[in-house]
């Protein structure tokens, strides 16, 4: 079981094991913002909500990463996991520009694909495809995007993630 952390500002911070984020809140570093229903932990003092969100009792300063990890996951998640190229839902991603003709591992480069255009397109570029792509692909934005792990978030997450 994973476990969001705010920050005491609210803005996510991170994702643990639920086990370490019960160690905060046991600790009083924290308190538990949204538990998992019908799943306890016994601990110190006693059984204890499984948190799923919890938030910081004292804010921390966190240096912010320069850029939001690079990850197949994020990928799909910005694009809605719909096929860049027909819309169809995707669960592959492309290299706009094939990695084998220069094209790097990047957001810019990087977009939600089906199977069957990924397929089709292969190693051409969409020039000679005579495919257009109907937006520009940029990294996402916003502090949800800077957290590992918050491309696969839990239902219980979605209220805090308005970010
Ligand atoms: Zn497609």
């Amino acid at each position: 079981m994973r476990t969001l952390i705010l920050n005491a500002g609210y803005e996510p911070l991170a994702v643990v094991s639920d086990r370490r984020a019960l160690i905060l809140v046991m600790a009083g570093k924290a308190s538990v913002l949204a538990g998992v229903a019908g799943h306890p932990v016994f601990g110190i003092g006693g059984m204890w909500e499984r948190p799923s969100v919890i938030i910081l009792a004292r804010y921390v300063r966190v240096p912010m990463a320069s850029g939001v990890p690079l990850t197949r996951r994020g990928v799909l998640r910005r694009d809605g996991h719909r096929c860049a190229y027909c819309g169809k839902s995707a669960n592959t991603v492309d290299h706009v520009q094939p990695k084998s003709r220069g094209g790097a591992d990047s957001w810019d480069n990087l977009v939600a694909a089906c199977v069957t255009c990924n397929n089709k397109k292969a190693d051409k570029t969409l020039r000679e495809m005579g495919w257009e792509l109907p937006f520009a692909p940029r990294q996402p934005h916003g502090t949800a995007w800077m957290v590992r792990g918050m491309e696969r978030p839990v239902p219980q997450w979605s209220d805090y993630l308005a970010a």
